[in-house]
């Protein structure tokens, strides 16, 4: 019986035949060289169908099993979108950069996240969010790690999820001024869920714990 393909970054469709790929395209940026050549790998492969996704990625669905490498191989750097047991990736919201409401710049932020943490395997899947305001577009608040850009700095949130049985995340630390710092809190998180070696999402580890503790076992 087929299954979801990690190594090969390739989900098994509904036919369970077929594949689906997604690209790598962090905080969902593209440039028209990368447009030009998704829309030649489309293409060349006669994708039928290509959709975009929550998570900032275009999804390229009803993929072979045998062409799922040289899918790969074409999409060039956009290939290689981390799925499984591990970080898949950091959703980014226009921030500061571009928003007239942002308090912080949530791009720059998560793309250097991106860079750090995806891929970076790990009991259960794990998806992280950055917003440059508490207005939360990329939804933080239900991902098992973020950042929230508040006009005194970062809120640092963990142990949120959707799913079947959704949390809201918890703020182990506000104000974080410092962008290194909260790569580091960032970092620590991912540290301690990785130790923890329980396969489950880290929100039901935080939800037993307590904010209390989690800070002492943390910070
Ligand atoms: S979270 Fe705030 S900064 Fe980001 S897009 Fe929404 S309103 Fe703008």
């Amino acid at each position: 019986m087929k299954t979801d393909l990690p190594e090969k970054f390739a989900i098994l469709q509904r036919d369970k035949e077929t594949y689906a790929i997604k690209t790598n395209t962090p905080g969902g940026f593209v440039n028209p060289e990368q447009l030009r050549r998704l829309a030649e790998v489309v293409e060349k492969y006669g994708i039928q169908v290509v959709k975009m996704t929550s998570a900032q990625r275009m999804a390229l669905i009803g993929l072979p099993e045998d062409k799922l490498d040289e899918v790969s191989a074409d999409l060039g750097d956009m290939g290689g979108a981390a799925t499984g047991l591990c970080v898949h990736y950091v959703k980014i919201c226009p921030g500061a950069t571009y928003c007239k409401r942002g308090q912080q710049n949530s791009i720059a932020l998560g793309l250097k996240m991106d860079k750090m943490f995806q891929g970076v395997n790990l009991p259960k899947k794990f998806k992280m969010g950055i917003s440059g305001c508490q207005n939360d577009c990329s939804e933080v608040c239900i991902k098992d790690a973020g950042l929230i850009g508040t006009p005194k700095g970062w809120n640092v949130m963990l142990g949120g999820n959707g799913g079947a049985a959704p949390r809201f995340a918890v703020r182990l630390a506000e104000a974080v001024t410092s962008e290194d710092e909260a790569l580091k809190l960032v970092e620590r998180i991912i540290s301690w869920f990785k130790n923890k070696e329980r396969a489950c999402r880290i929100g039901k580890i935080v939800g037993e714990i307590g904010l209390e503790d989690l800070r002492k076992e943390i910070l």
